[in-house]
C-alpha cells in the first residue's frame, strides 16, 4: 500500500507528432551523466556529503513519449491501471493527422483526474482565454510558449510533478485520516453497543435486534421468538465474600458458558446493572423458534449447564440462576413490553424458590395490567385529594377511657373496589407518590383531630397516631413539613405520634436517627409500630428517642392460645419499663386477650374490641364522651 511517505518516481509524458522533440526533452531531463570516477575521488576527498548541492537538489525523471493524442491517452490510462500514473504531460498543440493539443488534453484528463499538464503552443495558436473557454479554468494546465528554452522545461518538470507529489500526499493522507476516523467510530460503537466486560452485546443493542423480530412477527405470524431474563440468586453474596473482581471473572465464566449452550442464532446481552445492586442480569433472544415451548427447554438446559462449579481461580463457586420467560405469542408491540414482562416472570421464579424458569403468562398479564390500573388511579387520586383517613380508638387499659386515635388511609380503586392499606402504601412507596400522600394525609389527620379538641369537655387531650413511611426520610425537608402541618392545623406538636416500624431505619440508621431526634425536639411523639415481628432487635429500643412500644397484633392474638406468649410478653412490657416506654397493645379483638393485656399491666390497646377504624363521623360519639367506657371494657 502507498502511504503518503512513499517516495514515487517522477514520470513524464510527452505528446508531440515530432520524434525530435521527443529528443529534446529526453536531453533535458536525463539525469547529469556522473563520472564514476570522479564521483569517487569527491567522495574520498570530502566525504559522501560532499556532492554539489546543485546535482543533489536536481530530481530524476522518467520519460514516455507518444506521437498522437490517442496513444498518449492510451499510455495514461495504462500507467494509471498499473499504478504508475505520469504526473506531468507536455502536449503539443498541433498534431496532424489526429488530436490536436486541445482534444488530447479533454481525454487525458478524462483518463487520469491527477495529470498536471502542459501544452506547448506556438505564437499563432489559440490565446489562453480560447483555451481556458476550451478546457474550462483548471489548476492543472499551464502553457508554454514555443520555442522553449530548456530551463523552462526543466523548472515545469520540476514544479509540476512537486504539486503532483504534494497533492497526492495530501490525498494519502486524507486517506489514512478517514480510515482512522472510521476505526474510531467502529469502536466506539462497539463499546456503545456491548457490555465492557463480557463484551457480550447489551441491552441496547439486543433491544434494536428485539424490534427487528417484532416487526418480522407481524409479516409472518408462524415466525416464532422468545426472550429469556437471566439473574444470578445471591451474586451479590460472591461479590461481597470474594470482591467484585472474582464476581467479574465468575461472570466472564457464565457468558462463555451460555454462550456456548446457545445456536449461533441466538443472541445473547449482558449488561451490569449499578442500580440493581448485586443483581446481575443476563438477555438472551431465542431466534426462529420452532414451537414457544421450546424456550422453556433452553432454559431448563441452561439451568442445568450453570448448575455444574465454576472453577475460578483454584477455587469452586456455585452460581444459579432464575429465568424469566416471554415469548412472541403474546404478539408484542414494543421491546420494551416483552422484557418487563420476562423481567416480572424471573421475579416469579426468584419469588419461587430460585434456580428455575417460569414462564410469563395470561395471570402474570393481569396481575401486572391490574397494578399498572392501580399505580394510574392511585397518582390521580392524590392529585384530586381522593384518598381518605378512618379513625381507629385507642383506649386505656386502666379506665377503659378514649386516648386517641390512629389515623388509617382508606382508598376505592373504581373497579377493583377497595385497596389494602398495606398494599396502597407499598404502591405509593414504589411510585414516589408516598410523600405528596403522607403529607396530604398527615394534614387532614391534623384538622380533624383539632376539630375534635375545639369540642372541649376532655376531646383536647385526643392524641392522634399517623404511620410514617420509610421512604418518608428521603425527604429531606420533612421534618419542616411536619411543622408547617401543625402550625398551618394549630395543633400542639404534643398531640401527634408517628408510629414508625423497624424497616424505617433499615436503608440509613444515622439519616433516621438525626431526623427522629428533630421530630423529638419538635415535640412529637414517636411509637414504634409492629413490635413483636421482623427483627425486634433491642438496639432500636435505647437507639430511637421513642415514647412508645406498640405490640404487632399477630403476637396478641396467640397470647390467649400460646403461653409462651405470655411470657414473652411480660418480658416486653419489664424491658419497655425499664427504657420508659409506654406499651400499646393492638389486635385486641376478645375480652380474654384484653383481661390478659389488662393484667399484664399493658397501659393502651386497640382493635376490633373498641371500634374498626371507621370513618370520622361515626366515631363523633366517642370523641363526645371521651371519659365514658369504650365498649369491651
Ligand atoms: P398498622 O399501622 O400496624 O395498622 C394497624 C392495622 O391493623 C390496620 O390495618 C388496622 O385496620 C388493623 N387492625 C386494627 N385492629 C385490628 C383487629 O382487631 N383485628 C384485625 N384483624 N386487624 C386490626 P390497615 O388499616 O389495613 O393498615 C395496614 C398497615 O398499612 C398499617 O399497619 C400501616 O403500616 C399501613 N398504613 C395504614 N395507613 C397508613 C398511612 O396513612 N400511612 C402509612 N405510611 N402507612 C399506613
Ligand atoms: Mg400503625
Ligand atoms: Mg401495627
Amino acid at each position: 500500500m502507498n502511504t503518503a511517505d512513499t517516495p514515487v518516481p517522477r514520470r513524464i509524458l510527452v505528446i508531440d507528432d515530432n520524434e525530435s522533440i521527443h529528443e529534446d526533452f529526453r536531453k533535458i531531463l536525463a539525469p547529469p551523466a556522473r563520472s564514476p570516477a570522479l564521483s569517487a575521488a569527491k567522495a574520498a576527498l570530502f566525504g559522501t556529503a560532499a556532492t554539489t548541492p546543485a546535482a543533489e537538489a536536481r530530481p530524476e525523471f522518467q520519460l514516455d513519449a507518444a506521437l498522437q493524442g490517442q496513444a498518449g491517452v492510451e499510455k495514461a490510462r495504462a500507467a494509471l491501471e498499473q499504478g504508475e500514473p505520469y504526473q506531468v504531460a507536455f502536449v503539443d498543440m498541433r498534431m496532424p493527422p489526429g488530436w490536436d493539443g486541445l482534444t488530447t488534453i479533454k481525454h487525458l484528463w478524462r483518463a487520469d483526474a491527477a495529470v498536471q499538464t502542459v501544452i506547448c503552443t506556438a505564437h499563432s495558436d489559440y490565446s489562453l482565454e480560447q483555451i481556458t473557454d476550451e478546457l474550462g479554468v483548471s489548476d492543472r494546465l499551464l502553457m508554454l510558449k514555443k520555442p522553449f528554452d530548456p530551463v523552462e522545461i526543466l523548472q515545469l518538470a520540476t514544479a509540476l510533478s512537486e504539486k503532483w507529489q504534494a497533492q497526492r500526499a495530501a490525498a494519502l493522507k486524507l486517506d489514512e485520516l478517514e480510515r482512522m476516523v472510521q476505526t474510531r467510530t467502529a469502536e466506539i460503537e462497539h463499546a456503545m453497543l456491548h457490555d465492557r466486560l463480557t463484551g457480550l452485546p447489551n441491552r441496547t443493542l439486543i433491544v434494536t435486534h428485539l424490534e427487528t423480530c417484532i416487526q418480522r412477527r407481524k409479516r409472518n405470524p408462524n415466525y416464532k421468538f422468545a426472550v429469556l431474563f437471566l439473574d444470578f440468586d445471591r451474586f451479590k453474596l460472591i461479590n461481597d465474600s470474594l470482591g467484585h473482581e472474582t464476581g467479574d471473572l465468575l461472570l466472564i465464566e457464565i457468558s462463555d458458558r451460555l454462550r456456548n449452550s446457545l445456536r449461533a442464532s441466538d443472541r445473547i446481552c449482558h449488561q451490569s446493572t449499578p442500580s440493581r445492586l448485586g443483581g446481575d442480569e443476563f438477555v438472551i433472544l431465542l431466534d426462529d423458534l420452532r414451537e414457544e415451548h421450546d424456550a422453556a427447554r433452553v432454559a431448563e438446559r441452561l439451568l442445568d449447564v450453570l448448575t455444574e462449579p465454576h472453577e475460578i481461580e483454584g477455587q469452586k463457586l456455585h452460581a444459579t440462576a432464575s429465568i424469566g420467560i416471554a415469548t412472541s405469542d403474546r404478539n408484542y408491540e414494543r421491546a420494551g413490553d416483552m422484557l418487563r414482562d420476562a423481567d416480572t416472570a424471573m421475579y416469579r421464579a426468584k419469588a419461587g424458590g430460585r434456580n428455575r424458569y417460569v414462564m410469563f403468562d395470561r395471570h402474570m398479564h393481569e396481575q401486572v395490567m391490574a397494578r399498572l390500573s392501580l399505580e394510574t388511579e392511585l397518582r390521580k387520586a392524590v392529585r384530586e385529594d381522593g384518598l381518605g383517613l378512618h379513625y381507629q380508638p385507642i383506649v386505656r387499659l386502666g379506665d377503659g377511657s378514649l386516648s386517641g386515635f390512629e389515623a388509617l388511609v382508606r382508598w376505592s380503586h373504581p373497579t377493583q373496589g377497595p385497596v389494602p392499606a398495606a398494599e396502597l402504601i407499598a404502591v405509593a412507596e414504589d411510585t414516589g407518590l408516598i410523600q405528596p400522600l403522607s403529607i396530604s394525609l398527615l394534614r387532614i389527620a391534623c384538622r380533624q383531630l383539632r376539630a375534635w379538641h375545639a369540642r372541649g369537655g376532655g376531646a383536647e387531650q385526643l392524641l392522634m397516631s399517623v404511620n410514617l413511611s420509610r421512604k418518608q426520610l428521603i425527604d429531606p425537608d420533612l421534618v419542616s413539613k411536619i411543622a408547617q402541618t401543625l402550625r398551618d392545623a394549630d395543633l400542639p406538636p404534643g398531640s401527634l405520634i408517628l408510629e414508625i416500624t423497624e424497616s424505617t431505619v433499615i436503608d440509613d440508621k444515622d439519616a433516621a436517627l438525626a431526623v427522629f431526634e428533630q421530630l423529638k425536639e419538635l415535640g412529637v411523639w414517636l411509637h414504634l409500630d409492629d413490635f413483636g415481628t421482623g427483627y425486634s432487635s433491642l438496639s432500636c429500643l435505647y437507639q430511637l428517642p421513642l415514647s412508645g412500644l406498640k405490640i404487632d397484633r399477630a403476637f396478641i392474638q396467640d397470647i390467649c392460645r400460646r403461653g409462651a406468649h405470655t411470657v414473652v410478653l411480660r418480658s416486653i412490657v419489664q424491658i419497655a419499663r425499664a427504657f420508659n416506654l409506654q406499651v400499646i397493645a393492638e389486635g385486641v379483638e376478645t375480652t380474654e386477650q384484653f383481661a390478659l393485656l389488662r393484667e399484664l399491666d399493658i397501659d393502651f390497646a386497640q382493635g376490633y374490641l373498641f371500634g374498626k377504624p371507621s370513618a370520622a363521623g361515626d366515631v363523633e360519639h366517642l370523641v363526645a364522651e371521651p371519659k365514658l367506657v369504650v365498649a369491651g371494657h
